[in-house]
């Protein structure tokens, strides 16, 4: 017909918390509810189905020229905005919406959902609770994802991840005690691609284990000619999802003839809110192999005190942004002094992280951190650094 047809792809932000908390026949309910929403909002000529689980669709048909009649993202963000009662419970839940047009209905079906599925997944990406319309600028951002993708995956196989290691500062004494590894990777071309980029995208890609392996590895080699210093390594929360995972890492101690008792192991809160068994598996088996357990980015998220308690933590690394607050926000100090005294109640050292000046080691040394790491001591350096600045005499 010529007319121009826009297709919403919408995904239930939060769904799975609600099945997971009452069930799945509130879960049911839901649903229905909000199916009911949806076409309560709805023009009459509009079409709506579900997908499967918590994912809708609607479609509009407009006349050719109806560039001015905004999407339905907002209305339909609106009308699911307000509480559902169901049995009794009050649930308040969102949604992401992407939206792909077809001008004079010219875009072919499967290119459009395509499309629609593009926008959808990056509105979850930008933090939910959002409607993003599909711009062709997505696939070329996506064409680069996956180049970039294909060079991880060459990179990988041949081994090219290095590491570099910062070193750990006893607050008291000032002397080098342990390092922690951090992934590097310097593309063929010589472009260095950070770890908050080739980290994330190696967990999309299904890569984060073999990487994850790779890095300990290379580490574990690095520092069994460092008897005196203690290694931590950074885990991803999906490499706890690997039923191997133990057996593994204590296979690498054992090949590296690296005592256990001297690796700790980096998680952030993440895993303990999204898979708290799993975590509490993983965890259990690291030290029962005499390895120890790090909570990584203490103070940027949600941990709550129950679980820093249930998982026994060996130490605790609090968050560079509460390090680095202190020197623009006036709170920032109690803030920084509470969740260590937290922590120490917990009978758990501390770490401070990215520490700079000398006035930010004072306060987190004051506030009871007994571990500093950060520009002001050292940069991350390679393996070979390490050998000759702290480890010369061995
Ligand atoms: P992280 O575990 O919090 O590591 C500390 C980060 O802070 C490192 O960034 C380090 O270079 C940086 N840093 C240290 N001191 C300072 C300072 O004084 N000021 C500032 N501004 N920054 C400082 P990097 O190496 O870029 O790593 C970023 C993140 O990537 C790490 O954060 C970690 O979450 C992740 N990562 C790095 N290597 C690995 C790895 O092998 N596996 C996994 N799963 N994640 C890794
Ligand atoms: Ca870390
Ligand atoms: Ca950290």
């Amino acid at each position: 017909s010529g007319k121009q047809v826009k297709l919403h792809f919408i995904d239930l932000d939060g769904f799975k918390a609600v099945n997971d908390a009452w069930g799945h026949a509130v879960g049911d309910a839901l649903i229905v509810a909000v199916a009911h929403r949806l076409r309560d909002a709805l023009p009459n000529d509009a079409f709506a189905a579900r997908l499967g689980g918590d994912e809708f669709a609607v479609v509009t048909v407009d006349e050719p020229d109806a560039e001015l009649v905004p999407s339905f993202g907002g209305r339909l963000q609106d009308a699911l905005a307000s509480l559902f009662e169901i049995d009794g419970r009050s649930i308040e839940i969102g949604c992401s919406i992407g939206v792909a047009v077809s001008e004079h209905g010219v875009v072919q079906t499967s290119e459009l959902m395509r499309r629609a599925d593009i926008a959808l997944y990056r509105a979850k990406d930008l933090g939910r609770g959002i409607t993003i319309d599909f711009d062709d600028s997505f696939d070329v951002d996506a064409l680069q994802q996956a180049e970039l993708e294909n060079e991880l995956r060459a990179t990988l196989l041949t081994g090219g991840i290095s590491v570099m290691f910062q070193p750990l500062i006893d607050a008291r004494s000032g002397a080098v005690t342990g390092v922690e590894a951090l992934a590097r990777w310097r593309k063929e071309d010589g472009v260095a691609i950070p770890p908050d980029i080739f980290i994330p995208l190696a967990e999309r890609a299904g890569m984060i284990d073999l990487l994850g392996m790779q890095v300990l590895r290379t580490s574990l080699n690095a520092a069994a000619a460092w008897p005196s210093l203690s290694l931590g390594v950074n885990i991803s929360p999906l490499q706890l999802k690997n039923p191997r995972f133990v057996e593994q890492v204590e296979e690498a101690t054992k090949a590296a003839d690296f005592d256990p008792r001297r690796l700790i192991v980096e998680v952030t809160e993440s895993v303990l809110i999204s898979n708290p068994e799993q975590a509490r598996r993983a965890i259990d088996g690291l030290k029962k192999i005499g390895v120890k357990v790090a909570l990584d980015d203490f103070g940027s998220g949600y941990a709550s005190i129950g679980s820093l308690r249930r998982f026994g933590f060996d130490r605790m690394k609090v968050d560079r942004s509460l390090v680095a607050a202190l020197e623009v926000d006036q709170n920032a100090g109690a803030v920084l002094q509470a969740t260590v005294a937290l922590a120490n109640a917990l009978q758990i050292p501390v770490t401070a992280e990215g520490i700079e000046t000398e006035r930010q080691a004072t306060v987190v040394r004051l506030s009871g951190c007994d571990e500093l790491q950060g520009y002001l001591f050292s940069r991350p350096v390679s393996a070979d650094e390490v050998t000759a600045l702290y480890c010369g005499a061995e």
